[in-house]
């Protein structure tokens, strides 16, 4: 191999790897990708020692590089590979990657941002601004900002918690911000392109009574104010900043289009006026009465932080017709934006406001109450942030409404926890089972997880005294048992039952041999040495408990790990001890 070729070996070896990487959720394996070098290049056959050293390097390196932007370097120097060798996996690829963004080389690098009113935690509904702007930017490795809009101090108000629990969501979401802004530190940047479009004639300070202005508006004709000289405007807004007019006296308003067949575009108002010394500001307390509307802000700060992409619920459409007017005013360029269809998710309330008023009102424990959709609920009943992730980027930024059930999310968040989560065995309002004519001792070793081995194993001892076993079963199980039916307790053995009544089970040892079981289809149910079980709650989604006894080796888990009680569902250990309280995730 002379050095010439060897770096064209390099480059073929890095982008079947990179295909292979692609077709396998990100990771390549190094057999497959020689097989394929090989059959492309035959006349590599008598390297193929050196080969495979190189191939293992070269797999090494592209199964660090993420999978979105692994496909991003494929389709960028390797179109035709993409298209071809994919061939029948294509619909696969299709539903990972996400659809370019438009008109990414019109900018020098692609900046996107986040911008939450920090006035309420995050929910589920959030994912999709979150997750698709922080993996566009990824993706084009651009920037991604996180910008708080706290210019509303009197109803929307913000705190300073709301920021860190914001700030803590993302981080947990795998979704860290480049940059971050506070727009309650910017409010004389604000000022300072208010009075601009005073100077310049392209807004006005009205001074209207509302229900009067509205009225005009309506009627699509101005109001006095409108026909005002800039320097008679500039002394009302002077006026403003000096705190002359009282809340809803004086609002500075953008010249729009009259005519235009929305009235919320006429005319719409930039700044208003709230009396903080009744209201003050968490941040910046008092300091200013003059504060800038949603729209005014956000296009000001779209424009100097350099955000080329917005990606954003339909919603939008019309504030960013507002902001148009305001943009060309400016001679700015307004950044591509991308409207994405709500997302609804069956039988959750994505309402900041009922979430607000429900913790307020003690009908939430509070923001992680299992009820809630809130990322903080979700992280504590166990759901991976890679879970979420996943189910964003299948619905990527598709403009139709969608509904999504939670069912989405937890066959994502299975996938994700079923290989991870121990397996114990957990009775729910326990039940006592007496096992008659059990002959010997029995010791029973049941791996942790049966993919796994090497993690351990569960050791279950059983006594009998006088020739009888005693064990605790679901009550949910008792009550499905009749007398001379035969079950089989899991990694155990079969018993035929006897007699049940409320407070007990009665049944005689059948056979050991799971086969035997299996022959006469018996039901399997898991159990606990009566004695040994450890008390244990789970809270469930809609915040009910479900109280019953684990078993004793759960004691060797830790708080925050997740685990799977057999025949119950995934549940993530919350607190450990004496007695263990437990989230439920889902089945
Ligand atoms: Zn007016």
């Amino acid at each position: 191999m002379n050095m010439d070729s060897l770096e064209v070996i390099k480059e073929n070896i890095r982008r079947i790897a990179l295909i292979n990487a692609i077709l396998h959720d990100g990771k390549a394996q190094s057999k497959p990708v020689i097989g394929k070098l090989l059959s492309e290049k035959p006349e590599l056959r008598s390297l193929v020692r050196e080969i495979v050293g190189l191939v293992n390097e070269i797999v090494r390196e592209v199964n660090e590089i993420p999978l979105e932007e692994q496909i991003h370097i494929v389709r960028e120097k390797w179109p035709e590979a993409l298209e071809k060798q994919m061939g029948k996996s294509k619909k696969k690829l299709e539903e990972k990657v996400l659809p370019p963004l438009p008109n990414v080389e019109k900018y020098e690098r692609v900046v996107t941002r986040f911008a939450p009113n920090p006035d309420c935690v995050l929910h589920l509904g959030s994912a999709r601004a979150i997750i698709l702007s922080h993996e566009y930017a990824r993706m084009y490795q651009g920037r991604f900002i996180l910008r708080f809009e706290d210019t509303d101090p009197r109803l929307k108000r913000s705190s300073l918690h709301f920021m860190d629990l914001i700030r803590s969501d993302l981080e947990w979401l795998g979704c860290h911000p480049d940059e971050e802004y506070i727009q309650s530190d910017r409010i004389e940047i604000y000022y300072e392109y208010a009075e601009k479009l005073l100077e310049d004639g392209y807004a006005y300070i009205c001074t209207c009574p509302p229900e009067e202005f509205r009225r005009r508006i309506l009627a699509k004709e101005p109001c006095p104010c409108r026909s005002l000289k800039p320097e008679d405007n500039l002394r009302r807004w002077e006026a403003m900043l000096s705190w002359r007019y009282a809340e809803g006296e004086a609002v500075m308003r953008i010249k729009t289009d009259l005519n235009h067949p929305n009235p919320a575009i006429r005319d719409w108002p930039a700044f208003r006026i709230i009396d903080t010394k009744k209201n003050p500001h968490p941040r910046v307390g008092s300091k200013y009465c003059v504060w800038p509307l949603y729209n005014f802000a956000c296009g000001v700060d779209d424009h100097l932080m350099g955000v080329t992409h917005i990606i954003r619920g339909k919603e939008h459409l019309t504030n960013q017709e507002r902001q148009k007017y305001m943009y060309r005013y400016f001679g700015w360029r307004y950044p591509e934006a991308i409207h994405y269809g709500r997302l609804k998710i069956e039988g959750a309330s994505l309402s900041k406001s009922k979430i607000l008023r429900g913790v307020r009102e003690g009908i939430y424990e509070g923001w992680d109450d299992p009820r809630l959709a809130t990322f903080l609920s979700l992280r504590r009943r166990g759901i991976k942030p890679e879970a979420i992730r996943r189910l964003i980027l299948e619905i990527g930024p598709r403009p139709a409404d969608i509904t999504i059930s939670w069912e989405n999310l937890y066959a994502h968040n299975r996938k994700i926890v079923d290989p991870i989560a121990n397996r114990y065995f957990f009775v729910w309002d326990p039940v006592k089972l007496t096992v008659k004519n059990v002959g010997r001792e029995f010791v029973v070793q049941v791996p942790l997880h049966p993919d796994y081995p090497d993690r351990g194993k569960r050791v279950f001892h059983i006594k009998p005294i006088n020739n009888e076993a005693s064990l605790l079963i679901s009550g949910q199980d008792a009550i499905m048992l009749k007398p001379g039916v035969i079950i089989r307790l899991m990694e155990l053995f079969n018993v035929k039952i006897e007699a049940v009544d409320k407070a007990q089970v009665l049944s005689i040892f059948h056979s050991e041999a799971y086969s035997e079981a299996r022959k006469m289809k018996a039901r399997l149910i898991h159990w606990i040495p009566e004695g040994s079980g450890l008390p244990c709650e789970v809270i469930m989604p809609d915040n009910s408990r479900t109280i019953g006894l684990v078993e004793a080796s759960l004691k060797n888990a830790s708080s925050d790990e997740i685990v799977q009680f057999e025949r119950f569902g995934f549940v993530r250990i919350e607190k450990t001890g004496e007695k263990f309280v437990t989230v439920f995730a889902h089945k």
